[in-house]
């Protein structure tokens, strides 16, 4: 199928934001070498009418100007899969900084794919919140990460990284690590930042009705979803101490940080693939973001490879792998939708078929 370009890729054109008919002429093809399926039938050019600027196929592309594009696909896979960036640079036998540069610009765009195809979620759900603990560098630095997710689904709405503070008893050897640790300032604590962050993604996201939250006892997390959510907020709770089985109402992210565990090789823990910095974590768990909503069946059992985002009706069907890697996000709902195969739908226009 030939590439249609829905737009001028230049945002100061007038052909950017409202295109007209017409407004690019074919200027013709290059071979690149590094991309396979192109070396021969060559990446189509073209030239807007309005701007003059020249752009091509590979202008839309997430890979656009990667080296190696080749390698992007199962880079992802591994990442989701919990191979650190060491073993998959060995693996793709790519270097380990260039897999550390890929890995950002995936979630980079990620973010925004996310953001693009979830702008809202319906009324009337559920939604439960929990926090994971794991550290950066150290054990006396510890992060935190909230998770939020949509209850039936195990959609993941929104999820954030903060440093936390945890002291150890006076007098300890571990304390007198941590002092030493801090002679630049305490440690910040941005728990609260970070649970008020989450919910006012899912305020954005589902802007009238009520919000039905359930978490566990934490007082915090009341005092925050009230100011946040206000008289929409219909909030209930579970004791951290009642027994982690499938009848406890916090099962479904209970799983799903165990899934982060499984998936995200830097959770594991006391591992060498700890987290250095707290915004690689991040990056990290938008990639698991994508991967759990869009592209993973929701679970085993189910017959269909459907995922959270099919259940809530945001796309008709699973992405697979090589689609949400597919077009760059960065231009809101007009970047091409992850499913249009020739470039001709964005994700504002309906879904293809
Ligand atoms: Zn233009």
């Amino acid at each position: 199928m030939s590439f249609v370009p829905p737009r001028c890729p230049n945002p100061m054109c007038s052909q950017h934001t409202q295109p007209q008919a017409g407004f690019y002429r074919p200027r013709g093809f290059y071979y690149p070498k590094c991309r396979a399926d192109f070396r021969v039938k060559g990446v189509p050019r073209f030239r807007c009418t309005s701007c003059r600027r020249g752009f091509s196929r590979q202008t839309f592309r997430q890979d656009y100007r990667d080296h190696r594009p080749e390698l992007n696909v199962t880079l992802f896979m591994l990442l989701v899969s919990g191979v650190g960036l060491r073993q998959s640079a060995r693996f793709l036998s790519a270097n380990p900084r260039s897999v550390q540069d890929k890995k950002r610009k995936m979630a980079k765009t990620f973010e925004l794919l996310h953001g693009n195809l979830c702008p809202r979620l319906p009324m009337g759900r559920g939604y439960l919140l929990d926090e994971e603990e794991t550290y950066e560098g150290a054990s006396i630095r510890p992060l935190t990460m909230p998770v939020l997710i949509e209850k039936e689904t195990w959609f993941v709405v929104a999820s954030a990284v903060g440093s936390i503070r945890r002291l150890a008893k006076a007098g300890s050897a571990r304390r007198a690590r941590q002092e030493r640790d801090e002679k630049d300032g305490p440690r910040p604590d941005q728990s609260s930042e970070c649970v008020r962050q989450v919910f006012a993604t899912l305020a954005q996201k589902v802007p009238t009705g009520n919000i039905l939250l359930h978490t566990d006892q934490k007082a915090s997390y009341a005092t925050i979803a009230t100011s946040v959510f206000g008289d929409r907020l219909v909030h209930e709770t579970t004791a951290g101490t009642l027994v982690r089985n499938t009848h406890n109402p916090l099962f479904s992210i209970n799983t799903t940080l165990a899934m982060t565990r499984d998936n995200c090789g830097r959770l594991r823990r006391k591992s060498w693939l700890v987290t250095k910095k707290a915004e690689r974590l991040h990056n990290q768990l938008v990639l698991f973001t994508v991967y759990r909503n869009y592209v993973r069946r929701r679970f085993n059992r189910d017959k269909e490879i459907d995922t959270p985002a099919k259940f809530l009706g945001l796309l008709p069907r699973n992405l697979c792998r090589q689609e949400v890697l597919a077009w760059r996000q960065d231009w809101g709902d007009f970047s091409i939708h992850p499913m249009s195969v020739d470039g001709s739908h964005t994700v504002r226009q309906a879904v293809p078929a």
